[in-house]
């Protein structure tokens, strides 16, 4: 069955192009309001409009929601161009969209997309003639109640509404006061401007809603033209018919909102796009209400937006993720129509699977222990080849130096150590990767009792059976850097339920990060450019943080770990 691996939208689509609806087009767009940056569910939303642009070879916008101009800066529309691009880059087709004034990046336009983000108030005129249109058509007057009366006018699930006693003005005296709002003649939230459409209806959404609020502020892009501004409602749909949208895809909140959508287009006669709801992101041990985000920087929960412990698209880029393994792993979750909560081990496998193939191979001691081979001479060095990619040849490989001291993981030593313990134990041998065997003849400690160096002995042959193998690094060769490592941001898997009296904030993990100083990697590393992954065999994966790095200095961001331990 072929509709079975189709999911639902798709379907919807199909059924829609077999009709010949929209003369079989399909455009989509992705509308976010610039009041924070974007998080893991807005890639969701990106990789499913984009997406279904590219399979159906249509159009995909985006769309600045700029409607309230109190929340919005141009900082959020650069860093959410920014992070589109970084998304979309690789899907083909597409060179990305342009910042705002930022000059052509080439000559052919790509075909996927209009390389310009459109803005909502780039339409604040033709929304404003709309409104003017509604009024002379008797369906929206003006309103004098304040916020707390309309309120109490719109009833409640169980409670029809009351018609507001400015119901019935007459068009003259609606256009006349709807002009003198635009014209700043009201104070702030005195009046409104509402559609006249059912006070009974058991959608309260239908219940005359408001289109416009007196609201001086300061808009980003249209300055203080405006002292009145329009509604989410009343601006996103006519927007998306603006813009030629065919199918406007939505989480499930807003599937009360589409009757109001509906009335709209059709109130005015305008291009209809056809909302379609979908079930929004939710992850394990994560929060993904921009507001809550907001909160964590602003009270510097963590270090700012792009911490690589934040579920945003800047975040997960510090932390190490591509692009490929946000979009696998937007896939892989599939688009549903009921909400649900996605394990977060689905996020890291995704972007394990990815790194595994591509990311080189080298060795780093995160918590180092001096290890002396004995019969190694001073200031002698083997030269080793050690491979970049055990299943991959043609990545090459790196000469790695093989000294009398070496440092290797303090947990790869034991010294009271259980049957099962195959790495280094005293009297007992393990294979150091790519080099040989050695065997622990000595365990040398403090005044504390604590081991400070091992003594051992080298053996190059590499025929032996030996069942451990750890990695290592030579110590006077090591670059000494900083690695940190990241775990959960929230201790809890639903961080968002929290106790009476708490909060989300109760639920941080007081251990997200660990800073460790005095890591030992091995030198081919002192080389290694930030926004670059790598694999710390047995450790982890790890990235080359573009901020804090400098040359021949890198600081590494630890990706994921190489297993799951966290849901085992
Ligand atoms: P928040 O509720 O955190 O403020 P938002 O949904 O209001 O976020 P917008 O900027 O309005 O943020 O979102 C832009 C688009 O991204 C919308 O179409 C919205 O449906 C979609 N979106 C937001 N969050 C998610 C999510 N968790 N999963 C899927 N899509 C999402
Ligand atoms: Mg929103
Ligand atoms: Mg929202």
């Amino acid at each position: 069955d072929k509709t079975a691996s189709r999911n639902f939208i798709q379907q919807i689509i199909d059924a829609d192009r077999a009709a010949g609806k929209n003369a079989g087009r399909v455009h989509t767009r992705f509308p976010p309001e610039p009041n924070g940056y974007l998080h893991i569910g807005h890639a969701k939303s990106i990789c499913l409009n984009f997406g279904l642009a590219k399979e159906f070879g249509g159009k995909f916008n985006l769309r600045f929601d700029d409607t309230n101009p109190a929340k919005e800066e141009q900082e959020y529309v650069d860093s959410i161009v920014d992070d589109v691009n970084w998304l979309i880059a690789g899907f083909g087709e597409t060179e990305g969209f342009r910042v705002q004034g930022s000059a052509k990046t080439s000559s052919t336009e790509p075909s996927l997309l209009n390389p310009e983000p459109f803005f909502a108030s780039d339409y604040f005129d033709q929304l404003y003639a709309w409104a003017v249109q509604l009024i002379k058509d008797g369906k929206a007057y003006v309103c004098d109640l304040t916020a707390e009366q309309m309120r109490e006018y719109r009833g409640s699930l169980t409670a029809p509404g009351k018609d507001s006693p400015n119901r019935n003005r007459t068009v003259a005296e609606n256009l006349d006061l709807f002009e003198q709002m635009r014209a700043g003649k009201f104070a702030d939230a005195s009046r409104t401007l509402r559609a006249k459409i059912d006070m009974a209806s058991p959608n309260i959404n239908m219940r005359d809603p408001v289109l416009y609020r007196i609201k001086r502020a300061h808009h980003h892009r249209t300055g203080d033209k405006w002292c009145i501004y329009p509604s989410y409602d009343y601006t996103h749909g006519q927007s998306d018919s603006i813009e030629g949208i065919t199918h406007s895809i939505c989480t499930l909140e807003f599937e009360n909102h589409r009757p109001l959508y509906d009335w709209f287009c059709r109130e005015l006669g305008i291009h209809h796009p056809q909302q379609i709801e979908f079930a929004r992101l939710n992850l394990t041990y994560a929060v993904m209400s921009k507001r809550k985000l907001l909160q964590l920087v602003q009270e510097k929960h963590v270090t700012g937006w792009d911490d690589p412990r934040m579920l945003t698209i800047r975040g997960l880029r510090r932390r190490g993720y591509t692009p490929e393994a946000m979009r696998a792993f937007c896939e892989r979750i599939g688009v549903a129509k009921f909400n649900s909560t996605i394990d977060m081990a689905w996020l890291e496998d995704a972007i394990r699977e990815d790194l595994n193939e591509r990311a080189p191979r080298a060795m780093g001691v995160l918590r180092p222990l001096k290890v002396v081979l004995t019969n190694l001479k001073e200031g002698e060095t083997i030269e080793l080849d050690a491979p970049n990619h055990p299943q991959k040849p043609e990545m090459g490989s790196r000469k790695i130096p093989l000294t009398r001291e070496i440092y290797i993981e303090q947990e790869d030593f034991m010294e009271e150590a259980p049957k099962k313990f195959f790495r280094l134990k005293p009297e007992g041998e393990v294979r150091l990767r790519c080099a040989g065997i050695i065997k622990c003849d000595e365990v040398v400690k403090d005044a504390a009792g604590k081991v400070t160096e091992l003594r051992c002995t080298f053996d190059p042959d590499h025929s032996r059976k030996v069942k451990g193998t750890i990695h290592w690094v030579s110590a006077p060769n090591a670059l000494t850097a900083e690695v940190r490592l990241y775990d959960h941001l929230f201790g809890v898997e639903n961080p968002d339920n929290a106790p009476e009296g708490k909060t989300f904030l109760d639920n941080l993990n007081p251990n997200s990060l660990e800073i460790l100083k005095d890591a030992k990697l091995e030198p081919s590393l002192k080389k290694a450019k930030p926004g670059t992954s790598f694999q710390f065999e047995r450790t982890g994966y790890f990235y080359v943080d573009p901020v804090d790095s400098k040359p021949g200095q890198p600081v590494f961001n630890r990706t994921s770990t190489l297993r799951d331990s966290w849901t085992k």
